[in-house]
């Protein structure tokens, strides 16, 4: 990968995080304005406020361990690992890490990380 590939990343990482960021400070926003909003009375009070939890708690923490993707990626920048697999050391394409800047594995070990999870999901029916 060129300097200036990196910095391209470098810099779509930092932009996605401030998105990611902001966005979280919207959310939190809109919580309050929940809070403070009246309740629905043709809507059992317990319901909407669990369906309510339910729905923000899932968007942040999803975005939280975004966040922390985005941070992990940027520190192995700082470190000079960036770009390269952690299962097989080898080189992560520029095109993938495009399209997914905090990639940890190239194509072919996330591809055999996922075909590995999909068949412990079968063998293990009784976990789900
Ligand atoms: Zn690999």
């Amino acid at each position: 990968m060129t300097e200036k590939q990196l910095a391209l990343l470098r810099r779509q990482l930092l932009q996605r995080r401030r998105q990611l960021v902001e966005t979280h400070q919207n959310t939190n926003r809109d919580i309050g304005e929940l809070m403070d909003a009246p309740k629905d009375p043709e809507f059992e009070e317990g319901a909407q406020t669990a369906l309510t939890e339910f729905t923000l708690h899932r968007l942040t923490d999803s975005q939280r361990r975004e966040v922390e993707a985005v941070d992990q990626a940027i520190a192995r920048m700082d470190e000079g690992d960036y770009g390269t697999c952690a299962d097989c050391g080898g080189e992560i394409y520029f095109e993938r890490l495009q399209a997914l800047p905090f990639a940890t594995r190239c194509t072919d070990c996330a591809t055999m990380e996922e075909k590995r999870r999909g068949i412990g999901v079968v063998a293990n029916p009784g976990t789900l």
